[in-house]
C-alpha cells in the first residue's frame, strides 16, 4: 500500500498551485491536503477550501482571511483560517505535514520554504527565487535538519531525471561533463531589437509554449528566468556556472540535458505541462498519471537549437555576473527583478528598462557574505530600496523618453560556452 501524502500547499491558487491540485485530485488516495495558501483571491481560496477540505487555508492579509471566513461560515466549511508570514511559516511546518509544495511567487516564498527545511520536510521546490537569494543557506538548512528536496521547475526536473538515481552532488564523479539547461527565448526570441522598447506587458506575458504567472512570464520574456534557473541549477547540483550551458530551443519539448564524458547526452522530452514534474516529484520514486497528453512526436517534426544571444537578453548575463560575485549578489539581482518586473507590468518603465534598472542596483551595491536568513532578507530590503530610488529618480527621463535603453559596457558575448 502506497503512504498517504500530507501536504501543504504555500501559493495553491497560482499557476503551479492549481496544477498540483490537478494532479492530487486524481490520486486521493495518495494525498491529502491539509493547508492552503493564497495572497488576496478569496473566490478562488473559497472554491479550492470547498473542493478539497483542508485543515488551513492561509490568506497574505487578515481583511481577506476576514472575508474568507465569512464564506466558509456561509458554507458550514470548518476550515481554521489564518493570515500573515507567520501563519504560513506554521502551515510550512505543521508536525501532521510530510510534504511542503513551495509554488509561492517570488522572495515571499523564502520564509516558509525555509520553514519546511527546518522542520525536515519533504520539499517540493517551483519557488526558485528562495535558491537564488540564499542557496547556501538553504542547502545547509536541508542538510542539517534532513530535509529532502525535489525540484519543481521543468528544466531542472529534467536534469534530475537525467542524472543517474543516486547522484551525491558530485558531478565530475558521476560521470557529467556538462548540464544543458534549455530555454525557449520567450515571445521576443526573433524580435527586432528596437522593437523592444515598446513592447507591452501584454506581448511580454504572452508565452509561445507556457501557460504561467505572470511575473515568471516576463521573466521568460527578459530571459532573466533562465538566468535564475542558471543559480538554481547550480545550488541544485553542485555545478559550477562554466558547467551549464544555457541552450535555446523554441519547441520547448526537451526540458533539459545531462552530458556525460562517454559523449552520451540523455535528455527527458514531454509536452511543456507543468503537471508532469509536479506528479515526477509528487509520487517519486514511483510514477503516477498527470493527466498530461502524450508527446505527439510526429506533431512535434522538429526539433530546433540555438546560442543565448546576450544582447537580446543582457539579463542572463546579469544572473551569471551575479552568480560569479556570489554573497548577496544573487539576492540583490532578484530583489532588483522583481521591481522592476512589476513597475514594468504597471506600465511605468520600458521592457528595455528592466535590464538597466537592475545593473544600476547591483553595480551601487556593496559585495557582502550572506551568512544567515536575516543578512539574506536585508540584502533583499536594500535592493528594493536602491531599486525604488532608481525608478523615483529616472521616471522624468523615462517619461521624456530620454533614460538610456541598453545597459552600458554590455558585453554581447557569452563567456560560458564550450
Ligand atoms: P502565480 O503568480 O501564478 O502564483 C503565485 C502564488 O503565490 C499564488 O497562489 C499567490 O496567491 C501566491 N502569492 C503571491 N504573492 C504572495 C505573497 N506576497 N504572500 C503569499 N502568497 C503570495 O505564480 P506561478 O507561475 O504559479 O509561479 C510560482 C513559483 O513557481 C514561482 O517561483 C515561479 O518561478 C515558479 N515556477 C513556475 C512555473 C510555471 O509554469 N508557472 C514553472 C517553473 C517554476
Ligand atoms: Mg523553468
Amino acid at each position: 500500500m502506497t503512504k498517504t501524502r500530507h501536504l501543504t500547499i504555500l501559493g495553491s491558487t497560482g499557476s503551479i498551485g492549481e496544477s498540483t491540485l490537478d494532479v492530487v485530485a486524481r490520486h486521493p488516495h495518495r494525498y491529502q491536503v491539509v493547508a492552503l495558501t493564497a495572497d488576496r483571491n478569496v473566490e478562488k481560496m473559497l472554491g479550492q477550501c470547498t473542493r478539497f477540505h483542508p485543515s488551513y487555508a492561509v490568506m497574505l492579509d487578515a481583511p481577506s482571511a476576514g472575508r474568507l471566513e465569512d464564506r466558509l461560515r456561509a458554507a458550514g466549511l470548518d476550515i481554521k483560517v489564518l493570515s500573515g508570514i507567520e501563519s504560513l511559516e506554521k502551515v510550512a511546518s505543521l508536525p501532521e505535514i510530510d510534504t511542503v509544495m513551495a509554488a509561492i511567487v517570488g522572495a515571499a516564498g523564502i520564509r516558509p520554504t525555509l520553514a519546511a527545511a527546518r522542520t525536515g520536510k519533504h520539499i517540493l521546490l517551483a519557488n526558485k527565487e528562495t535558491l537564488v537569494m540564499a542557496g547556501r543557506v538553504f542547502m545547509d538548512t536541508l542538510k542539517q535538519h534532513h530535509a529532502t528536496l525535489l525540484p519543481i521547475d521543468s528544466e531542472h526536473n529534467a536534469i534530475f531525471q537525467s542524472l543517474p538515481s543516486r547522484f551525491n552532488g558530485d558531478l565530475a564523479g558521476s560521470g557529467v561533463r556538462r548540464i544543458l539547461l534549455t530555454a525557449s527565448g520567450g515571445p521576443f526570441r526573433k524580435v527586432d531589437l528596437e522593437m523592444l522598447e515598446t513592447v507591452t506587458p501584454e506581448q511580454a506575458c504572452a508565452h509561445p509554449n507556457w501557460v504561467m504567472g505572470r511575473k515568471i512570464s516576463v521573466d521568460s520574456a527578459t530571459m532573466m528566468n533562465k538566468g535564475l534557473e542558471v543559480i538554481e541549477a547550480h545550488w541544485l547540483f553542485n555545478a559550477e556556472p562554466e558547467k551549464i550551458q544555457v541552450v535555446i530551443h523554441p519547441q520547448s519539448v526537451i526540458h533539459s540535458m545531462v552530458e556525460y564524458i562517454d559523449g552520451s547526452v540523455l535528455a527527458q522530452l514531454g509536452n511543456p505541462d507543468m503537471r508532469t514534474p509536479i506528479a515526477h516529484a509528487l509520487s517519486y520514486p514511483e510514477r503516477t498519471e498527470s493527466g498530461v497528453q502524450s508527446l505527439d512526436m510526429f506533431k512535434v517534426a522538429r526539433l530546433d537549437f540555438e546560442f543565448p544571444d546576450f544582447k537580446r537578453f543582457p539579463c542572463l548575463r546579469l544572473a551569471y555576473e551575479a552568480l560569479a560575485a556570489g554573497g548577496n549578489m544573487p539576492a540583490v539581482l532578484n530583489a532588483a527583478n522583481e521591481v522592476a518586473v512589476e513597475v514594468f507590468l504597471a506600465g511605468r518603465i520600458p521592457f528595455t528598462a528592466v535590464p538597466v534598472m537592475i545593473e544600476d542596483v547591483m553595480k551601487s551595491t556593496e559585495r557582502q557574505n550572506v551568512p544567515d536568513l536575516e543578512s539574506v532578507l536585508l540584502a533583499d530590503l536594500q535592493a528594493r530600496a536602491t531599486a525604488r530610488e532608481w525608478l523615483t529618480c529616472n521616471t522624468g527621463r523615462i517619461q521624456e523618453g530620454q533614460y538610456p535603453h541598453s545597459v552600458p559596457d554590455s558585453k554581447t558575448d557569452n563567456p560560458h560556452t564550450f
